[in-house]
């Protein structure tokens, strides 16, 4: 006999069956309500629809994918979806896929696949893993459209914004944009580029004369011309109005850069013949250079613009290269500097002396010192060449100290070998005039070389003088201290204020050799000329005239009272040993 309880149990069990039976019994018919409905949007819809099971084999597509692929259900149904690959993607993007659809049940994305005819178009493609009532996974259902005719519109749009319309030619965004690519491969592959910018010469007088259709058609064909030269690997651009850039990768030479731009400007040269106009117009070019001009696109344009200006003002049709003005300077300036240091050290630099005349006696009672380079293979190489790059580089100074030592030795052997002479005069540059510790220096020299100071005349420039009134006065003061005598050189050509001459603790001013030469005729000359030298001795400093070339000169110079002349007349700088003694 079963227990009451067990009958209870089997009853509600089977209740519950029935129950269940029941409730799945319509549930069916609700879900193959849903089904027909879902077949009908299934081929209703425009989007391709693929069907698989878990292992991954089609087993349904609707119509939209027939239509969009070109296959037919049956040629498709038991295949893998890899069948549509357009060997666009690699392994890692269908892996990221599969990724994502075990961690989320679903990817979307871009996807490029094969229609059957063989052309691959890009899908807009979402896929969603299917799970039965137990969790498991039974399918995958991709749903796709068709995005060739969006993707077509975007390219276009895309060739819009970045070319210019009548030439077709990059436009100016896309031609920066190639130039920063282009810097940035050719800095890491430590190459060099050339970017050449190019403006039509009088553009302006066809386009005002002759309409802008005409305009219009001749830069048309001027664009086709330049392509032609340039040819493939160098990118043509229309940067605006009758501007074009060229950007020339691998080419870093100037010669090169040169070399293509002198044939850009033949070609243009040649007339233009079209609707029976025969119009001539010729081109000028700037050229910039990656890196040795500048290591960024912006710089490089403005470089490539200043260049092109030059060669607008050197007077068309031509190019102009931004280095050679200030970057091969600048290189120069270099390598001068460290060759400079070089010749310091390995005893290439050399003393000269000219003699200082007394111009009422005719005698020389002095010299002055002046340095030259003799260089391996440059030879003799004057001041003017060396001594600006060596004021900047901070060099001057220690060149200064070694010319005034081996002035100050000199002129002891000068003086034991009875060649009394009343001075040597030694230049200091305004870098080293700068510097408080100079008369410290100075007095060491004369120490070490038993110089008598009094013997010694140190020339400063009116402009280094001028530069901190207040401290060079200190600074005069120092050395004058010391026992020697102050000139100021190249006196004339700055702008000096009386009041602060005449506090200068200063015995000499040295005209300027440019108000000299102009002696005895220029009358500018002669009334500047006069009013140094009343100035000086209404000061009671001694004058001294540089550059006197010839005997009228030295006369005239007498004549108004200046006491001493140097100048090629006299002599010119010569080694100690050649020094004329008269
Ligand atoms: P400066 O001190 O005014 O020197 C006179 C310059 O005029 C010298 O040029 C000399 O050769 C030149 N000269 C002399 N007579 C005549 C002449 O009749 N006609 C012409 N046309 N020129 C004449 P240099 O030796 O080429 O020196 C040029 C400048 O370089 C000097 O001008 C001076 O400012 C600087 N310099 C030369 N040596 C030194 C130096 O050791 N230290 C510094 N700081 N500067 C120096
Ligand atoms: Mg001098
Ligand atoms: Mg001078």
């Amino acid at each position: 006999m079963m227990s009451v309880s067990v009958r209870d149990a089997l009853r509600r069990a089977a209740a519950r069956l029935l129950n269940l039976f029941g409730r799945s019994a319509q549930q069916r018919r609700e879900d193959q309500e849903r089904l027909r409905m879902a077949a009908a949007v299934f081929d209703c819809t425009l989007e391709g629809v693929l069907v698989t099971d878990r292992q991954g084999l089609i087993v349904h597509v609707n119509r939209a994918f027939m239509r969009i692929t070109g296959y037919q259900q049956d040629e498709v149904l038991g295949q893998r979806p890899s069948k549509f690959k357009s060997g666009r993607h690699g392994v890692p993007f269908y892996q990221r896929i599969y990724a994502t659809l075990a961690e989320k049940g679903e990817w979307s994305g871009e996807i490029w696949n094969r229609r059957k005819s063989g052309e691959i178009y890009p899908q807009w493609q979402t896929i969603r893993a299917i799970r039965d009532d137990n969790d498991e996974l039974s399918h995958y259902v991709a749903v796709f459209s068709d995005i060739s005719a969006i993707k077509h519109t975007e390219q276009e749009l895309a060739f819009l914004a970045h070319h210019d319309p009548l030439t077709n030619l990059p436009n100016r965004l896309l031609f920066n944009d190639r130039v920063e690519q282009a810097l940035a491969s050719a800095q890491a592959n430590k190459r060099g580029c050339a970017l050449l910018l190019l403006d039509l010469d009088h553009f302006q007088s066809i386009n005002d004369g002759l309409g802008h259709t005409v305009g219009d058609q001749l830069l048309k064909l001027a664009g086709e011309r330049l392509a032609q030269v340039l040819g493939n690997g160098v990118t043509l651009a229309r940067l605006g109005g009758d501007e074009f850039g060229v950007l020339a990768e691998n080419c870093q030479q100037v010669g090169q850069a040169g070399k293509l731009a002198q044939a850009l400007i033949e070609r243009m040269g040649e007339p233009f013949e079209f609707d029976g106009h025969r119009l001539f117009i010729s081109v000028s070019v700037g050229i910039s250079l990656f890196p040795s001009d500048a290591l960024s696109a912006e710089q490089l344009l403005r470089n490539a613009d200043a260049a092109l200006f030059k060669a607008k003002h050197n007077g068309r049709a031509c190019y102009a290269l931004y280095t050679e003005e200030l970057t091969a300077h600048a290189q120069q300036r270099v390598e001068t500097a460290g060759e400079l240091r070089h010749a310091l050290a390995h005893e290439e630099l050399r003393v000269f002396f000219q003699p200082v005349f007394d111009l009422f006696t005719s005698k020389m009672v002095g010299v002055e010192a002046l340095v030259r380079w003799q260089h391996p293979l440059r030879g003799l190489v004057p001041p003017s060449e060396f001594i600006p790059i060596a004021e900047r580089t901070g060099l001057i100074a220690e060149i200064d100290a070694w010319v005034l030592r081996e002035a100050c030795r000199q002129m002891v052997r000068w003086q034991a070998d009875g060649r009394t002479l009343a001075f040597v005069a030694v230049n200091i540059s305004s870098r080293l005039f700068g510097q408080r510790e100079l008369y410290r220096q100075v007095a060491q020299v004369l120490l070490e070389t038993g110089l008598a100071p009094e013997l010694l005349e140190l020339e400063v420039t009116e402009s280094a003088v001028m530069e901190d009134p207040e401290v060079a006065l200190e600074q005069l003061h120092r050395l004058r201290e010391l026992g020697l005598s102050l000139a100021i050189d190249d006196f004339g050509t700055g702008y000096s204020s009386l009041l602060r001459l005449k506090r200068l603790p200063v015995q000499k001013l040295k005209i300027d050799q440019g108000f000299v030469a102009g002696l005895p005729m220029d009358d500018d000359d002669i009334a500047i000329v006069r009013v140094i030298i009343a100035l000086a001795h209404s000061m009671g400093m001694q004058v001294h005239a540089e550059g006197i070339e010839q005997a009228e000169q030295a006369r005239f110079l007498l004549e108004q009272q200046c006491q001493l002349g140097q100048g090629y007349w006299f002599g010119r700088p010569v080694p100690a040993g050649e020094l004329c003694w008269g």
